[in-house]
């Protein structure tokens, strides 16, 4: 397993086409927009040399028998996907963000099922073609993106109907030894700083589309892959210095790119889906229902950090003992806990796939990344609420170190007596960055927006079965007495 310092080194052997506002990066890794991403990812790989967190951190693989990072693990038993829950919530105890690896571990284990479960029905190969990638991506460590997302274009039609076919990655040639693929994937959550980027469908595919039932995995610095760095809130600060304004040194959410494959050539060994549509929407989710569990773990950890920072700064504020900041304390508390509950019991009620991993309970996997894309807002509320307006007023470090004014500032902006006004700073900057847009909506589009849940939800529930319950208890159809 690769040290943080091994994985960003790692890193800058690759060539990637990396553009941010407007221009080429030549060293992206340290770009100031990219590196705390980058540096967030490292803390994935030094977390696992820590002899205090191995159980959670690192697994032994079923494929080669060695010690490995969970971030290449296949879920091999409920065990594995309650530890990986317990990972996320660490993480994001250690980090208080995104630290982007999770989508790539859930891609590998939807490949791995749905690869056997294709193979099984057609008698194509891509399992042991997948086997091989995989064993690759455990020994040498390798951080892989999940690349799902299509830019979709007009969405009220097919892939194969759009005015521009491009709007969806799709196969635009097929050569002797691979496939050409072309298209944008967007969203893209850690794909600058990984290795290797996962292509996957993004929904289910008729005949007629086909060409649109792609999954392949594609080196960052694959010929005619392009990396665009998108915008986050208060991201040009970052480019100011890494003073208080910036936050934490770890970013703002995942460090989200745009991918575009311009008729890039994936050879077979690398291709795991090609034309496959009706295992296409399987492999969807499969994939959606681990990631959506998730976010009861990482979330959960997230939320640790931006409770305790909003418990310290009503602290400084001197209404920390107030009984109704003790109440709102108390109700984030209980959203939290209640989506890391949801994460431990999708996990807990697992079952076991044809290939041999296992998948979430998707009814709560799903109820987990609904909840999310509410208690995250409200748990920001609350930290807004018990932060007070300063949240989004405070004056720049510019202003704070200023000769003329920054003595003003720090007297005025004094927080209870012994407290650091510096420290002050740093925790509503903190809660600033954590509830920010690019935070909020993360919660609620990431790992699928909020509408995709609940038709999952639907089709889990089994409604008739209630019916029939509802019918028994209640003595439906049995004639009036
Ligand atoms: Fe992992 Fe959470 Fe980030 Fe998704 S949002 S990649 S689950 S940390």
């Amino acid at each position: 397993m690769m040290t943080g310092r091994e994985y960003v080194e790692s890193l800058k052997k690759m060539t990637p086409r990396v553009f941010y506002k407007g221009k080429r990066l030549d060293r992206p890794y340290d770009h100031p927009a990219i590196a705390p991403h980058v540096k967030t990812a490292a803390v994935t790989y030094d977390l696992a040399h820590d002899p205090k967190h191995a159980d959670v951190m690192t697994a032994t693989s079923n494929l080669t028998g060695e010690k490995i990072s969970r971030f290449t693990h296949l879920f091999w038993s409920v065990d594995d996907l309650v530890r990986k829950i317990a990972m996320l919530r660490l993480i994001g105890q250690e980090t208080g963000t995104c630290f982007q690896r999770c989508v790539g571990l859930d891609g590998i284990n939807a490949l791995w099922s749905v690869t056997f479960e294709v193979d099984r029905a057609k008698g194509t190969g891509y399992h042991s073609r997948f086997r091989t990638f995989l064993k690759t991506l455990q020994r040498e460590d390798l951080m892989s993106a999940g690349a799902m997302t299509d830019v979709k274009g007009d969405r009220s039609l097919p892939p194969w109907q759009q005015a521009d076919p491009d709007l969806y990655v799709h196969i635009v040639g097929r050569k002797p030894g691979g496939v050409v693929i072309r298209g944008a994937k967007t969203h893209i959550t850690g794909a600058v700083n990984s290795h290797e980027i996962l292509v996957m469908p993004t929904l289910g595919l008729p005949p007629e589309g086909a060409d649109y039932a792609v999954a392949c995995a594609v080196p960052i610095d694959a010929p005619g892959l392009s990396v665009v760095f998108g915008r986050q809130s208060n991201d040009a600060r970052k480019e100011e210095g890494s003073g208080v304004d910036c936050g934490t040194p770890f970013g703002v959410v995942g460090g989200e790119s745009t991918l575009i494959f311009e008729d890039v050539f994936v050879p077979d060994a690398r291709v795991f889906m090609a034309g496959e549509g009706d295992f296409a929407g399987l492999l969807v989710d499969r994939f959606a229902a681990w990631h959506r569990a998730n976010y009861g773990g990482c979330k959960a950890g997230n939320a640790d950090v931006l409770l305790g920072a909003t418990a310290l700064l009503a602290e400084v504020h001197g209404t920390v003992k107030n009984t109704v900041v003790k109440d709102k304390l108390t109700e984030m508390i209980h959203l939290v806990e209640t989506n890391f509950a949801g994460a431990i019991g999708s996990s807990a009620l697992a079952t076991k796939l044809p290939a041999g991993n296992w998948l979430v309970d998707p009814l709560l996997a799903n109820t987990v990344k609904q909840n999310v894309t509410r208690f995250v807002y409200q748990v920001a509320r609350l930290a807004h609420d018990i932060g007070g307006g300063i949240l989004s007023t405070l004056p720049s470090d510019a202003d704070f170190e200023s000769d003329e004014v920054g003595g003003l500032l720090k007297k005025y902006f004094a927080g209870k007596a012994g407290s650091s006004t510096d420290d002050k700073r740093k925790l509503i900057r903190y809660i600033e960055g954590m509830t920010s847009v690019s935070t909020l909506v993360e919660a609620l589009h990431g790992a699928g927006s909020p509408q995709a849940q609940r038709i999952v939800m639907l089709r889990q529930a089994r409604l008739e079965e209630k019916a029939k319950l509802a019918r028994k208890v209640i003595g439906l159809g049995k004639g009036e007495k």
